[in-house]
C-alpha cells in the first residue's frame, strides 16, 4: 500500500540520476570499477535495509535479516544497475556483471559446503526478482537450480530420499522451461496431470518416486519439442539463462500493467538474487509457508498466514492444495512456529512496522526467506499505526508514516460488502475519481434523480458527462457515473467535494441520452436498472450490490458519538499527530455552510476556496442571476443584483460562522455567464415549438430574448473569455454586491462577538492593473459598509495566479494583493494549453507513450506548472515578505504534489472538504520530507 505516493515520484529524482549515469561508468571502467553483485551469508552481509534502490526490497531485506542474525539462506544479489545495463547493452548482461557473479558464486560454494554442478555436493540455489517497490507475482523466480541428471541422483544420494530429488527436478524443469524458455505453464500441466491420472494420484504428494521420474522424463520431451533444444544440463548455463529471464521479466506486460497502475517508474528495473535452496518439500517435517506479523485487512494484531506441510515456493500461492491456517503449525511443528513468531516479532519491531515474509522448515530447521513491509488497507494502516504507538514500537511522530494518505479516502467512504461484490462481473472500468461504493438504480438527468430520490429510491446519476446545474442531481444520487472526462472534470471535482462515489471517463459506456440507454459489454440497460459501481478501483457491475456506511463519516456529521467508534478515533488521534508534525495549514474549498462544517469537522482550518457562483444555483436563485445577466443596462442589472445581495450574504454569514474565526477566502465570479443560461440548442427548440403552436405570444417573446442574450455570450473557447477579473471590470456593480454581501455578513458577525477572517480574492488575474481595479472597488465598498454599520472588520485582498502572466509579473501584482492562491486547475490549462475537460481523448495515449507520466491535472507537473509556482511566490514574496501563499487548485489534496508545496514553501494548500484528512497526514510527512514506502 505504501508505495502508491512513494513511486509517484517523477523519474527524474536525484536518485535516478545519479545512479545511472555512474553504472555506465562503471560498465566502461571494466571490473572492479564498479560493484554490481553483494553477498549475504553467515551472519554478515555486504547490503542492508537502507540499500532498496539497489538490492531491490527482497536482496535489502535478506541482507538485513541475514546481518541480524536470522537463518537466512547465503546468496548473492545482483543489483538493479545490472538490470539497467542489461537493457543498455541490447539484453545482453556485461561481462563486469557476469564476473562479479561468479566470484561471488565461488564464495557461496564455500559458505554452503557444496558446489554448482558437483555430482556428490550439489549446491542448489533459487534465482529470485525483487524491484525496489514490491510487485508480488509479477516478475519471475525460478526454484533448485543445479539439478541435471547428475546432480539429481547426488541429491538422492546425500538425502537418501528420492521422491525429494525428482519431486525438485521436475519443478525447476517446469519453472525453467517456462520462464526461460517461454514455455506455456500448461503444457506441463498437461503431463503431470497425465502421470497423476495414471497413477490414480489425488495429491501430487501421493506420486512416488518413480512416478516423479517419469515427469521428469515427459517434462524433458516438452522442452525439446517446444524450445527446439534440449534442457540445459550446464548449471552455469542454467543460471545465465535464468538471471537474464529474471532481468527480462520486468518488462512482462503484467509487470508493466502493474506499474502503470501503482505508478512506478519503469526505468528503476529489478536486482537478482541468487540465494541457496532450503527444502519445504522433503517430507513431513518440513513445510513452506507465508504470513503477516498482524492481519493486513482489519490492523488486528493477530498472527496471520498460511503454510502447507512437504511443499515447495509458491505451491502455498498457488492454491494447488489448500494451505492450512498458521496457528495451526504450533501442533505440527512447534519448535519451528516459535522460532518464526520469535523472529517476525524481532522483525516487526526491527523495522517498526508489520511485516509479510516468506519462510520455509526443511526437516524442522527454520528458514527465512522474505520480509517487507505488508501491504494493508487503509482502514488496517490506521489501526496499525495507532497499536504500534499504544504499544511503544514506534512514537507518534514515526506513526505518521506509517500511512499512506491516499488510503485515508478508504475510511471516509461506504463500502460494499466484500462477498456480495465478488458474486458479480465487472462490465467495464472507469477513472476512479471519488471513492466509495455505489449502487442504485439508473438515472439520466438530474431532475430524474431528485425525483427518484426523493420517493425513496437509491439512484446512479448515468451521463456523458456532468455539468454545473447537474449538481441538485449529483447530489441526490449513490453515485455518478459518467462516459467522458478526467480525473478533474466537473463530475469528478464535485464528486470528491460531495464525498460521492464517482467513476468518470468510463469509455466503453456508451450513453444515449435521448434513449435514455446505456449499452456496455453487450448487454443495454435502461432507467431504473440497478448498476453499481467502485469509486475505488473504477469497476463497474450490473446489479444490486449491498453497501456499508463508513463509521467516521457518522461520526462527523454528528449521527454518531466519537466515543462510540474506535476507528475514528483512532483516526483522530493519527491526524492529530499530523498535526503536530506539518508545517503548512490546511483549508478546505468549500461553497456553501454545509460543506464549510464538514471541512471543520474534518480539521481544515480555513476556507482556501469559497466558489461564489456555486451560490448562484441554489434554489430559486437561477430566475435572478439570470434576470441579472438579460438585463441591458446597469440600472436593471443592479436591480437584480440588490435581490441577490441578501442570499449572498447569509451564505457568506453562515460560511464564516461555520469555520469559527478562521480565514476564509471568497472569490468574487468566475465562470463565463453563459454558464447560467440554458444551453442555445434547447432554446432553439423551445422557440421552434412554440412557433408552430402559436399561442402565447409573450412566452415566446421572452425565450426569444433569451436566445438572443446567449447568442451574444456565446464564445468560441469560453475558458478563455469573458471570465474571472474580466467580469468583475466589465460589470464592477458584481464586484461591489459581492463585496457589500462579504463585508455585510462579516459586520453581522462582528456585532454578534463571533470573529471571521474575510479574504477576497479576485480570479484570473494577469495584469497588475487588473487587480488594481478591483481592489479599489472592494476597499471603497468595505469603507461604506463600516461607515454605515458602525463596525470594522479586518480582511484582506488578494487574487488567484492562474495564468502564467500573473505568475511571470507575480512581484508586480504583489504590490497589490495580500495574498496570492495559486489556482493550479488553471495554471495547468493555461501552461500546457490542455483543456482539462478535453483531456480525457487524448490522455491515455500520452500516457501509454509515455510522454506524460500522470495525469498533470491530478498530480502537479512539477517541471512546469510547478515552475511557475515557484516563480509566483519567489517574486510574489520579495515584494511582499509578508505575502500570504497558498493553493486551491485539485493539487491541494494530492500527496506528491503536497510535498512540492512544502518545498516552494507555500503557507497553505486547500482541497475538497473530504481530502482534508488526506492533506493533513501528507502535509505531515511532506514536513518531514519522507514518502511513504521509501
Ligand atoms: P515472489 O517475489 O513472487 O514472492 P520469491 O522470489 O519470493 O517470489 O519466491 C517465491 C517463493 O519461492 C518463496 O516464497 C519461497 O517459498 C520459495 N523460495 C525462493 N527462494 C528459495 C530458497 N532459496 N529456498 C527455498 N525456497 C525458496
Ligand atoms: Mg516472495
Ligand atoms: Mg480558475
Amino acid at each position: 500500500m505504501a508505495k502508491k505516493t512513494s513511486a509517484k515520484k517523477p523519474p527524474a529524482t536525484a536518485k535516478a540520476k545519479t545512479t545511472k549515469p555512474a553504472a555506465k561508468a562503471g560498465a566502461k571502467k571494466g571490473a572492479g570499477a564498479r560493484k554490481y553483485v553483494y553477498f549475504f551469508g553467515h551472519g554478515k552481509a555486504e547490503g542492508s535495509r537502507h540499500m532498496k534502490d539497489l538490492l531491490g526490497g527482497k536482496g535489502s531485506g535478506l541482507a538485513e535479516m541475514t546481518n541480524a542474525g536470522l537463518p537466512v539462506p547465503p546468496g548473492l544479489t545482483i543489483s538493479t544497475e545490472a538490470c539497467t545495463l542489461y537493457y543498455e547493452g541490447g539484453k545482453k548482461t556485461p561481462k563486469v556483471v557476469d564476473d562479479q557473479m561468479i566470484a561471488a558464486l565461488k564464495k557461496l560454494e564455500q559458505t554452503a559446503g557444496a558446489a554448482l554442478g558437483s555430482p556428490d555436493h550439489p549446491l542448489l540455489v533459487s534465482v529470485r526478482s525483487g524491484a525496489k517497490f514490491s510487485m508480488p507475482g509479477m516478475m519471475d523466480t525460478i526454484l533448485n537450480l543445479g539439478l541435471n541428471d547428475t546432480t539429481v541422483e547426488g541429491l538422492k544420494a546425500r538425502t537418501g530420499n528420492g521422491r525429494f530429488a525428482y519431486d525438485s527436478y521436475r519443478r525447476f524443469i517446469q519453472m525453467f522451461g517456462n520462464v526461460v524458455l517461454e514455455i506455456p505453464k500448461s503444457a506441463f500441466e498437461h503431463e503431470f496431470d497425465g502421470v497423476k491420472a495414471e497413477r490414480r494420484a489425488r495429491l501430487d504428494t501421493d506420486l512416488d518416486e518413480a512416478a516423479l521420474k517419469d515427469v521428469v522424463a515427459r517434462y524433458k520431451k516438452v522442452v525439446r519439442a517446444k524450445a527446439g533444444r534440449g534442457f540445459p544440463q550446464d548449471p552455469l548455463e542454467q543460471l545465465r539463462m535464468s538471471r537474464d529471464a529474471v532481468f527480462r521479466s520486468w518488462q512482462n506486460p503484467r509487470a508493466k500493467e502493474y506499474r502503470r497502475i501503482y505508478e512506478i517508474p519503469d526505468h528503476i528495473g529489478t536486482a537478482v538474487n541468487v540465494q541457496m535452496m532450503v527444502f519445504g518439500n522433503t517430507g513431513n517435517r518440513s513445510a513452506t509457508g507465508v504470513g503477516f506479523t498482524r492481519n493486513p485487512a482489519n490492523g488486528a494484531k493477530e498472527f496471520y498466514g498460511e503454510f502447507l506441510v512437504n511443499a515447495q515456493g509458491e505451491d502455498v500461492v498457488a492454491g494447488i492444495r489448500t494451505p492450512q491456517p498458521i496457528g495451526e503449525l504450533q501442533s505440527v511443528l512447534p519448535q519451528a512456529y516459535r522460532e518464526l513468531r520469535q523472529f517476525t516479532t524481532r522483525l516487526e519491531k526491527h523495522y517498526k512496522d508489520v511485516q509479510d515474509f516468506e519462510f520455509t522448515i526443511q526437516d524442522e530447521r527454520l528458514y527465512m526467506l522474505q520480509t517487507r513491509s505488508g501491504k494493508r488497507t487503509g482502514y488496517a494502516a490506521v489501526v496499525i499505526a495507532t497499536d504500534l504507538v499504544k504499544e511503544k514500537l514506534v512514537k507518534p511522530e514515526e506513526a505518521v508514516l506509517l500511512v499512506d494518505p491516499e488510503s485515508l479516502s478508504q475510511l471516509l467512504s461506504p463500502i460494499f460488502d466484500p462477498a456480495e461484490w465478488k458474486k458479480f462481473a465487472a462490465v467495464t472500468r472507469g477513472l476512479p475519481a471519488s471513492p466509495g461504493a455505489a449502487s442504485g438504480q439508473v438515472v439520466f438527468t438530474a431532475d430524474r434523480a431528485v425525483e427518484w430520490a426523493q420517493q425513496g429510491k437509491k439512484v446512479v446519476l448515468v451521463r456523458k458527462e456532468t455539468v454545473p446545474d447537474d449538481i441538485h442531481g449529483m447530489f441526490m444520487a449513490q453515485g455518478v457515473l459518467t462516459a467522458t472526462g478526467g480525473m478533474t472534470s466537473h463530475a469528478a471535482v464535485v464528486g470528491r467535494q460531495m464525498g460521492k462515489p464517482s467513476v468518470v471517463g468510463a469509455g466503453e459506456l456508451e450513453v444515449n441520452e435521448r434513449a435514455q440507454t446505456i449499452t456496455v459489454a453487450g448487454r443495454t440497460l435502461k432507467e431504473g436498472d440497478w448498476l453499481s459501481f467502485d469509486g475505488l478501483s473504477g469497476e463497474v457491475k450490473i446489479g444490486q450490490v449491498a453497501t456499508q456506511p463508513s463509521e467516521i463519516l457518522q461520526v462527523v456529521a454528528g449521527q454518531m458519538k466519537p466515543e462510540a467508534s474506535d476507528i475514528f478515533q483512532r483516526f483522530n488521534r493519527l491526524l492529530t499527530w499530523a498535526d503536530k508534525v506539518r508545517r503548512m495549514g490546511i483549508r478546505a474549498n468549500a461553497d456553501q455552510p454545509d460543506q464549510a462544517e464538514t471541512a471543520y469537522a474534518f480539521g481544515a482550518r480555513g476556507i482556501g476556496l469559497c466558489r461564489t457562483e456555486h451560490m448562484f444555483f441554489g434554489e430559486g436563485r437561477i430566475p435572478i442571476v439570470q434576470r441579472m445577466i438579460l438585463a441591458d443596462n446597469e440600472k436593471d442589472r443592479r436591480k437584480a443584483l440588490d435581490e441577490l445581495l441578501p442570499l449572498q450574504r447569509n451564505d457568506f454569514y453562515g460560511v464564516f460562522k461555520a469555520m469559527h474565526g478562521t480565514p476564509v477566502t471568497i472569490r468574487t465570479i468566475d465562470p463565463p455567464l453563459h454558464e447560467f443560461l440554458p444551453k442555445r440548442e434547447d432554446l432553439m427548440v423551445e422557440v421552434a415549438k412554440l412557433e408552430v403552436a402559436g399561442g402565447n405570444e409573450q412566452a415566446l417573446a421572452e425565450k426569444r430574448k433569451l436566445l438572443r442574450r446567449v447568442e451574444q455570450l456565446h464564445e468560441f473557447n469560453p475558458m478563455l473569455g469573458h471570465r474571472g477579473v474580466r467580469l468583475g471590470i466589465t460589470y464592477p456593480e458584481i464586484t461591489e454586491m459581492q463585496t457589500r454581501a462579504i463585508i455585510e455578513a462579516a459586520c453581522m458577525l462582528a456585532k454578534e462577538g463571533v470573529k471571521c477572517q474575510p479574504e477576497i480574492m479576485i480570479p484570473l488575474v494577469g495584469l497588475v492593473k487588473e487587480l488594481r481595479d478591483q481592489a479599489a472597488i472592494v476597499h471603497r465598498v468595505a469603507a461604506e459598509v463600516f461607515k454605515a454599520q458602525g463596525v470594522k472588520v479586518k480582511y484582506l485582498v488578494g487574487t488567484m495566479i492562474e495564468v502564467p502572466r500573473g505568475s511571470v509579473t507575480a512581484g508586480e501584482i504583489a504590490a497589490e494583493a495580500e495574498f496570492f492562491s495559486f489556482g493550479t486547475n488553471d495554471l495547468t490549462q493555461l501552461t500546457f494549453g490542455f483543456s482539462r475537460d478535453d483531456i480525457g481523448k487524448f490522455l491515455s495515449v500520452y500516457q501509454s507513450k509515455k510522454i506524460l507520466e500522470r495525469d498533470p491535472f491530478a498530480s502537479l507537473d512539477t517541471v512546469g506548472v510547478g515552475e511557475l509556482v515557484r516563480m509566483g511566490c519567489e517574486r510574489g514574496r520579495q515584494t511582499r515578505p509578508d505575502l500570504k501563499l497558498g493553493v486551491c487548485g485539485e493539487h491541494g489534496g494530492d500527496p506528491s504534489s503536497i510535498h512540492f508545496f512544502e518545498k516552494v514553501g507555500l503557507n497553505y494548500v486547500s482541497c475538497s472538504p473530504y481530502r482534508v484528512p488526506v492533506a493533513r497526514l501528507a502535509a505531515a510527512q511532506a514536513a518531514l520530507n519522507v514518502k511513504v514506502g521509501d
